[in-house]
C-alpha cells in the first residue's frame, strides 16, 4: 500500500512499513522554565493565580483551566503543605527489595490549589498519615539543577 492509496474502508486495518523521520525535543515550557529557575536560584515555589476563579496553580499554568484566561499574576507559594495521599514502595523498578521503603506522596502546597508528587523523608511508613504537615527540604544551592529533584524530600513539621 502506498501513501497515495485512498482508504475506502476505514474498518479494515492498514499498515505502512518504513520509517518516518520525526525529531522532537521536550521542554518544560514557559511556565515550567520560570518555575524550575526559581527552584534552582531561590529554593522557592512559584504559582500563577486566576483572580476570576480564585485559583492558584502550582505547578504554574499560563492559562486557567476553568475560564481559559491568560495568567500572568505570579505568586510565591510556601514550601509547606499537607500530605493529600501517599504510597509506600518496598520494591524497585526491577522488583528487587529496597534497602529502605520509599514513601511517595502528593503534597498539596499551602496557599495553592495544586501540589507536587515527591518523596517523604525523615519519617517511617508507619508514621505517615493523610493530613500530615510537611515542608520541602532543599539541596544546597551548588547542587541544584533546576529540576524537581532539587527538593531532597518533604519532611514532617
Ligand atoms: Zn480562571
Amino acid at each position: 500500500m502506498s501513501l497515495l492509496e485512498k482508504v475506502a474502508k476505514t474498518t479494515e486495518p492498514r499498515a505502512w512499513r518504513g520509517e518516518i523521520p520525526i525529531a522532537s525535543r521536550y521542554t518544560v515550557g514557559i511556565a515550567g522554565e520560570r518555575f524550575f529557575r526559581e527552584i534552582k536560584d531561590h529554593a522557592r515555589f512559584l504559582g500563577t493565580r486566576c483572580e476570576t476563579c480564585g485559583l492558584t496553580y502550582v505547578p504554574p499554568a499560563l492559562f486557567c483551566e476553568r475560564c481559559f484566561a491568560q495568567l500572568d499574576d505570579w505568586v510565591e507559594v510556601t514550601n509547606t503543605g499537607t500530605v493529600f495521599t501517599y504510597t509506600v514502595l518496598y520494591l524497585d523498578l526491577d522488583e528487587q527489595p529496597l534497602a529502605e521503603p520509599d514513601i511517595l506522596a502528593y503534597v498539596k502546597l499551602d496557599g495553592s490549589d495544586g501540589g507536587l508528587v515527591h518523596r517523604l523523608g525523615e519519617v517511617s511508613p508507619d508514621q505517615v498519615e493523610i493530613g500530615m504537615r510537611v515542608e520541602a527540604v532543599w539541596k544546597p544551592p551548588e547542587e541544584r539543577q533546576g529540576a524537581i529533584t532539587d527538593i531532597k524530600y518533604f519532611k514532617p513539621v
